[in-house]
């Protein structure tokens, strides 16, 4: 066995064979790889949500593809630093991963870092967060500004290989837990998530109608592939390049020009959040504004209960709840909807709303989530002005505006005229002392005067610790 005969690829958050730069390194430098996923027995022990059952199954597609090129994904279970120690131990193997920047996978890669050889590529962004700072080399806090630096740099070239001239590590060579089985049917792997942005980006793909179509919930135009960014199904830097080569073209229309460039922005977004979380990593517990963590926030787990279970009152609110709870996803406009009820209509601390996104979210990502939470909340990077809050009737007139949506997820308004389907109490065929329809209750707040306290008391924490 020579020194450098094998390499791991330490798989975590890059389930893919295409524009893999932990993958190209690791096979670039030695001539045989072994493709290791690592799971925690305390992660298998509570997992049980969508976004686990999306990652068993992102997995167990890993596994047929490599078996395509005579391969397999060897799993293991442990604590990261032993078995990679065991391993690389036993094959002599230098490991290489993709770097992932939140405190959770800094910290166990920094341990892994001190029993073996670990190295860390780019790949969960296009720019490694440090590449991309202000002239003083300070992290930026202003969005705008960031994506100006961000577009003026070279794009790094994307990892290219042969993927036929890989050897991958056979059966035999290692022994192998099975991947556990998710325990409902969902649509995840390389190959569907490569498939979902062909569409999207296709010559007559729905970004072309990106920056029109992108905020209705009453319809699905947007790309769906946050789930597969996660979890780094499909490569961000294809995405990247694929959304750049639409631009290319000289005759493209400005309407569609600037939807492309609408969509290239969320992206760009995407990795504001993922730098913030690098540079400030302290954000994902606490605001990044810290007057705001003084704020008196409302206690009320019956509130709290009420908005979890789409029992508000406020029907788009109460919509986008249960199709977190059933399906694991919110349309983006509907996130800030309901994050903004939470915090500006019940004052309930972000970090409840946070967590539960998290515990729900097929795409549940630390960084995109906490930046979501506490830019609409008003505490966080270049947020929203606290002031700002959404009204939830108009929010449902403007993007669901025949109430399809809410008719979807609220069986009990399938019935009221469309006018008042976003304000049901006012109905005129209900009688002057009734205080629901079919069971679906009236409004727990009313939004003006829950508006101005949640503004006082927000105002009197910056005011005292501002
Ligand atoms: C309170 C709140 C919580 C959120 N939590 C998450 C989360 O846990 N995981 C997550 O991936 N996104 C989160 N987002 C961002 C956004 O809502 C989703 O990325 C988007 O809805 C995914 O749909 P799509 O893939 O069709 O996106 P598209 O509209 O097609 O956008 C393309 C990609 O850009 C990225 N993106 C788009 N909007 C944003 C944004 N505002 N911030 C960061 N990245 C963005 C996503 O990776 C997305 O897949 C959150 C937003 C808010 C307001």
């Amino acid at each position: 066995m020579t020194q450098d005969q094998y390499s791991i690829w330490w798989v975590r958050r890059d389930l893919r064979l295409t524009s893999n730069p932990a993958l190209e390194l690791a096979s670039r430098e030695h001539r045989e790889v072994i493709p290791l996923f690592i799971l925690d027995p305390v992660f298998i022990r509570s997992a049980q949500s969508l976004r686990t059952d999306f990652l068993f199954s992102g997995l167990i597609e890993l596994d047929k593809q490599l078996r395509r090129f005579g391969g397999k994904l060897f799993v293991q279970v442990g604590q990261p630093e032993q078995v990679l120690r065991r391993i690389s131990d036993h094959f002599q193997a230098p490991i290489y991963a993709e770097e992932d920047y939140t405190p959770y996978a800094r910290q166990r890669d920094e341990k892994v870092s001190m029993e073996v050889k670990l190295f860390l590529t780019r790949g969960l962004t296009i720019f490694h967060p440090d590449e991309v700072r202000t002239d003083n080399g300070a992290p930026y806090q202003v969005f705008s500004q960031f994506k100006k630096r961000w577009l003026s740099l070279q794009l790094p070239k994307k990892a290219e290989y042969d993927l036929e001239s890989i050897t991958f590590a056979r059966a035999q060579r290692l022994e192998s837990k099975p991947i556990p089985e998710p325990k409902t049917s969902v649509s995840s792997g390389e190959t569907v998530g490569l498939e979902k942005a062909a569409d999207f980006l296709a010559d007559d793909g729905d970004i072309f109608d990106y920056s029109f179509n992108r905020s209705r919930m009453d319809r699905e135009l947007t790309s769906g592939l946050s789930p597969f960014l996660k979890f780094g199904m499909v490569s961000v830097d294809a995405l990247i390049e694929k959304a750049f080569d639409l631009l290319d073209n000289p005759l493209l229309p400005s309407t569609q020009r600037s939807a492309v460039e609408t969509w290239i922005s969320e992206l760009i977004w995407r990795e504001f959040f993922q730098a913030a979380i690098y540079h400030f990593p302290h954000t994902v517990t606490k605001s990044f504004r810290p007057a705001f963590d003084h704020i008196a926030w409302n206690r009320d787990e019956n509130d709290l209960l009420k908005w979890k279970s789409g029992c508000t009152g406020y029907p788009i609110v109460d919509a986008c709840m249960r199709q977190l709870a059933t399906k694991g996803t919110i349309h983006n406009r509907g996130r800030m909807i309901v994050a903004s009820f939470l915090v500006k209509d019940l004052l309930i601390d972000w970090r409840e709303g946070a967590s539960w996104f998290m515990h729900n979210l097929i795409d549940g990502d630390i960084a995109a989530n906490t930046g979501g939470w506490q830019w609409t909340a008003g505490t966080g990077l270049d947020a929203a002005p606290y002031f700002r809050v959404f009204n939830p009737i108009l929010q449902g007139q403007k993007f669901d505006p025949n109430g399809e949506f809410v008719r979807t997820w609220i069986p009990e308004l399938r019935e009221i005229e469309d006018k008042y389907v976003h304000q049901p109490w006012q109905s005129s065929r209900l009688g002057k002392n009734a205080n629901s329809i079919k069971g679906y209750p009236f409004p727990i707040v009313d939004h003006f005067i829950a508006r101005s306290a949640t503004l006082n008391a927000f105002e009197s924490a910056k005011n005292l610790f501002g």
